[in-house]
């Protein structure tokens, strides 16, 4: 019998997604800051207590703000995983930063806090940490380093709404996080990003650097008679169609995030045992200071053939997995500009980390033939 593909994301409508995306056209206003985007930062900044928070169009953009914002400019060093997504690296070298990337951990895909101690230099004027599968990087080692050199640290959040560090949310612990909606994170809106502020002597200019590069935000509530130019800035904000779908999604977030931990607990109890027995491929670890926010199932395979082999097998069941981040230390755009220190742990989760199906809507049928395929793998192979 030849069985339905399973994909290895798909976008969902939870519930109201399209009833919101009417109501915000029926409102007569579909640009940003709109009524969605207002109950948008109202649902972050109670549940997570983020002191401020923006919608942008992208976490990329939230970035890009977080680099404006701290006046980042030419041969400003930034520290960061060579182990992420190139927004994470973009936003800065646009502003002219010489990128300094770090290891991984040995245990875990996340930023190495003592790699970051060692990179520091009288020129660091920032550190990027990036939450890899939404489990927390060691934010209390992370955040003590950073305060006794005076410099600020980033969260890339784009993969860890509703994830922890003990009590703490993550996004709200450095001086300003970047969320991300995209259609392949837990909480999407197709394309979509928050930016949280939670440095208070920042959001007056995040207001301006959002609305490009002027004091709307302030016209608006009445602060000012008139509005105009006063900074850089660009188009950050996103319609308020997006919001309304986003909305929608957060409305549900704890029905969401229930299904997805079960199906990550069901991928682990199935495979753990395997794992260890075999000693072909380890699963995550979370750390004791971490939740898991069921971003991302993925398998660290003991070699890239291995992977290859699994990727290849899973394809001819028709089950979709797929690699994640090559080293940016490594790419053809930074490759000749990165100071030639070795890697090596990055280099081992670019070769070595297999991701697996996993989305909202997979059924427990499906679940069951994902695993199967793994148990078979590495019973034939
Ligand atoms: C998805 C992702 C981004 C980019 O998010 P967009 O909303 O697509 O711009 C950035 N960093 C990390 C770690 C991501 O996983």
């Amino acid at each position: 019998m030849i069985e339905n593909k399973i994909p290895f994301n798909k976008p969902y409508l939870h519930g109201r997604e399209l009833v919101y995306i009417a109501q915000s056209v029926a409102s007569g206003k579909i640009s940003g800051d709109g009524m969605f985007t207002n109950r948008c930062h109202e649902f972050f900044e109670s549940k997570y207590n983020f002191k401020k928070t923006l919608l942008t169009t992208s976490c990329t953009d939230a970035l890009e703000m977080a680099a404006i914002l701290l006046s980042i400019s030419e041969g400003d060093e930034v520290i960061l995983p060579s182990f992420t997504f190139v927004s994470t690296a973009n936003a800065f070298t646009l502003r002219g930063a010489k990128l300094v990337f770090a290891d991984s951990c040995d245990n875990s895909p996340n930023i190495d806090p003592l790699q970051i101690e060692a990179l520091i230099t009288p020129r660091t004027k920032a550190i990027v940490v990036v939450h890899y599968a939404g489990v927390a990087c060691n934010m209390g080692h992370i955040m003590a380093i950073a305060e006794s050199a005076g410099i600020p640290v980033i969260e890339d959040a784009a993969q860890a709404i509703d994830s922890y560090y003990k009590d703490k949310p993550l996004g709200s612990i450095g001086c300003l996080g970047a969320f991300s909606f995209h259609e392949t994170k837990n909480i999407i809106s197709g394309e979509g990003g928050l930016l949280t502020i939670n440095d208070l002597s920042l959001i007056k200019r995040a207001e301006i650097i959002r609305e490009k590069g002027t004091n709307r935000s302030s016209f608006f509530r009445g602060e000012v008679d008139k509005y105009g130019w006063v900074d850089i800035g660009s188009s950050f904000l996103p319609s308020d169609i997006i919001a309304a779908y986003l909305f929608a999604q957060l409305e549900n977030i704890d029905a969401i995030q229930a299904r997805r931990k079960a199906i990550w607990k069901t991928y682990y109890d199935s495979l753990i045992y395997v794992a260890e027995k075999s000693g072909r491929f380890m699963l995550p670890t979370i750390p004791d200071f971490a939740t898991n926010n069921a971003h991302m199932f993925y398998l660290i395979c003991d070699s890239i053939e291995t992977r290859t082999g699994l990727i290849d097998y899973m394809k001819t069941l028709g089950i979709h997995s797929v690699f994640h981040y090559l080293s940016l230390h490594k790419s053809d755009f930074y490759a000749d500009r990165h100071d030639g220190r070795e890697l090596r742990n990055s280099d081992h989760y670019s070769d070595c980390i297999l991701r697996i199906p996993m989305f909202f809507e997979l059924s427990d049928r499906e679940v069951t033939r994902v695993i199967y395929s793994i148990l078979d793998f590495f019973n034939l192979h």
